[in-house]
C-alpha cells in the first residue's frame, strides 16, 4: 500500500475544526489544537449523551466501584476547553471529496449540515462479540462487553457474588474482568483464553506463563486452548461453546474477544477504509486521502515510515495521534511519535509493554521469573534490541522508554522529516 506525506497548509486563524468523537483521541486533539495557539472555533460531536470520559478505568477502578463517574471525565473543570460540545449527536456521513467540489463538513442523524474547514475523525470502536448460538431455551443469549460506560454501568450494577462467570478472550481486556470480577466476590471465574497460557502467542510464553500463575493463584480457571465460538442460553443461564466441543457453563459471560474500528458511517466517502479492518487508512500525520480530513486513535491505522503500521488500540497512541494531527492543523512544530506502549493492571500485577515487540523474533527473560510475578522481558529482531516488557518493573520500562525517547532537537527533527517521506507499506 502506498503512504503519502498528505497534509496540506495548516488552518487559518479563525477556521473552524470539527471533531467527530467525544473520546481520548477527540479531546486531547481540541486540547492541541488549543495549546498551539488556534483562536478559530472547535465543536465536539459525541454520540454518548455524557461529558468525555477515560476507558482504561471501566475494566478495572470503576468496575470495582473504587472510582466513580466523575473520576473519569477527561476534561478539566478548573481550565474546560474553550470547545462547543454537541453530546448525543451521531454524525452519520462526511461531506468533502479529494478534489475539493464538496463542500468540508459532516452531517449529523437529525438532518443537519455542519460545514468545517477541518475535520478529525475520532470515533473509536465497537466491541466484538460472539454470536448467539440457537438452544432449547432460543436465543436471548447477550454477553456483556466492556467498551463505554452504559457497559461498564451493566456490569457494575449486576451483583456477583456467588455466581459463575464466564470470560471469553485472552487479551488484557478480558484478564482485567477476570480480575475484577473475583475481587467482586465471583463463585467462580473461568477464562477461555484461546491459548493455553494467555498472551503467550502475542508477548512470549514467560509472559503467558507469569499471567496465568497470577489469576490461578487468586483461583481463575483457564478453559482448554481451544477457541470460543458462540455463546447460547441454558437452563443454568448460559454456556460458551469452544471448538473443542467443550463448554462453559456460567451464570453470565463477559466477551472481549478485540475491537472494529468504528467507521461504517464513512462508507460511501472518499476516505479510505483498510481492507483488514476497516479502519481509516492515514499517513504519519494522521492524514487521510481527503485533504482536511484527518483521523486518530482506535478508528485509525496510521502508516509511519520509522515504525511501519502503528499500533491500534493502546491509550498512549490514541494521546500521541492527538497531538500530532494538533500539529499538522495548526502548523506547530512537528511532534515525533514515541516507541508504542501500553500497560495493564490485574490483581497486583502492572504489566508495561514498550516498543515493537510484534516485530521481535527473540524473548529473553532478563530478570525474574515467571512465578515471582515479577518478570523483565527483552524482546529482539535478529539480535537488535526492539522492545521491552515488565511485570512490576517500573523504573526497568521507565529508563528503557527514556532512552528511547525522539527528542525535539534540530538533528532528530532532520531525521524525522526525512522519515516522514513518502514510502510505500
Ligand atoms: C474498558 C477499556 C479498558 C482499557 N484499558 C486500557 C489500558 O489499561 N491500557 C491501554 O493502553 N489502553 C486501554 N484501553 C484502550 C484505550 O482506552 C483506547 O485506546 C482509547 O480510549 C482510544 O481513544 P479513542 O478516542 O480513539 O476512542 P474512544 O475513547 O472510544 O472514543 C470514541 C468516541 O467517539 C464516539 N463516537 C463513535 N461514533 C460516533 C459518531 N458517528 N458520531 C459521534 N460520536 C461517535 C463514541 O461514542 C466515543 O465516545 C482500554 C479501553 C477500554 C474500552
Amino acid at each position: 500500500m502506498m503512504y503519502e506525506q498528505r497534509s496540506g497548509a495548516p488552518l487559518p486563524p479563525e477556521g473552524h475544526v470539527l471533531i467527530v468523537g467525544a473520546g481520548l483521541a477527540g479531546y486531547h486533539t481540541a486540547r492541541g489544537v488549543r495549546a498551539n495557539g488556534h483562536t478559530g472555533p472547535i465543536t465536539i460531536f459525541g454520540e454518548e449523551n455524557r461529558p468525555a470520559y477515560d476507558r482504561p478505568a471501566l475494566s478495572k477502578a470503576y468496575l470495582t466501584g473504587a472510582a466513580a463517574e466523575e473520576d473519569l471525565l477527561l476534561d478539566d473543570p478548573e481550565d474546560p476547553l474553550d470547545v462547543t460540545w454537541v453530546s448525543g449527536v451521531g454524525v452519520v456521513r462526511l461531506s468533502g471529496s479529494a478534489d475539493g467540489t464538496e463542500p468540508l463538513g459532516v452531517h449529523t442523524h437529525d438532518g443537519a449540515f455542519h460545514p468545517g474547514d477541518a475535520v478529525v475523525i475520532t470515533t473509536g470502536a465497537y466491541a466484538m462479540s460472539l454470536p448467539a448460538a440457537s438452544s432449547e431455551e432460543g436465543l436471548g443469549a447477550r454477553p456483556y462487553v466492556l467498551r463505554n460506560m452504559e457497559d461498564a454501568l451493566a456490569l457494575r450494577d449486576t451483583t456477583l457474588e456467588g455466581l459463575d462467570v464466564a470470560v471469553v478472550g485472552g487479551g488484557f481486556l478480558a484478564l482485567e474482568a477476570a480480575a475484577t470480577c473475583t475481587e467482586r466476590g465471583a463463585g467462580s471465574v473461568t477464562v477461555a483464553a484461546g491459548e493455553e497460557h494467555p498472551g503467550a502467542r502475542r508477548l512470549g510464553r514467560p509472559v503467558g506463563e507469569a499471567i496465568r500463575a497470577a489469576h490461578e493463584a487468586h483461583g481463575v480457571r483457564f478453559a482448554s486452548a481451544s477457541r470460543a465460538q458462540a455463546v447460547r442460553s441454558c437452563h443454568r443461564g448460559h454456556e460458551v461453546i469452544l471448538a473443542d466441543g467443550e463448554t462453559i457453563t456460567a451464570d453470565i459471560v463477559i466477551c472481549a474477544i478485540g475491537a472494529r474500528p468504528r467507521t461504517e458511517w464513512l462508507l460511501g466517502s472518499e476516505v479510505t477504509l483498510t481492507s483488514d479492518t476497516g479502519a481509516v487508512a492515514c499517513d504519519d500525520t494522521g492524514a487521510t486521502a481527503v485533504p482536511g480530513v484527518y483521523a486518530a486513535g482506535d478508528c485509525a491505522q496510521w502508516a509511519s515510515h520509522s515504525s511501519g503500521l502503528r499500533p491500534v488500540g493502546h491509550w498512549q497512541e490514541a494521546v500521541e495521534e492527538a497531538a500530532v494531527v494538533a500539529a499538522a492543523l495548526t502548523g506547530a512544530d512537528p511532534v515525533p511519535l514515541q516507541e508504542p506502549y501500553f500497560w495493564s493492571d490485574q490483581f497486583d500485577l502492572r504489566i508495561q509493554g514498550a516498543g515493537r515487540i510484534h516485530l521481535a523474533n527473540e524473548v529473553t527473560v532478563a530478570e525474574g521469573s515467571p512465578a515471582e510475578g515479577n518478570l523483565l522481558v527483552h524482546y529482539a529482531r535478529d539480535g537488535q534490541n526492539v522492545g521491552i516488557l515488565g511485570i512490576n518493573r517500573l523504573k526497568d520500562v521507565t529508563r528503557w522508554r527514556k532512552q528511547r525517547r525522539i527528542r525535539r532537537t534540530p538533528a532528530s527533527a532532520a531525521v524525522h522529516a526525512a522519515e516522514n517521506a513518502p514510502f510505500s507499506a
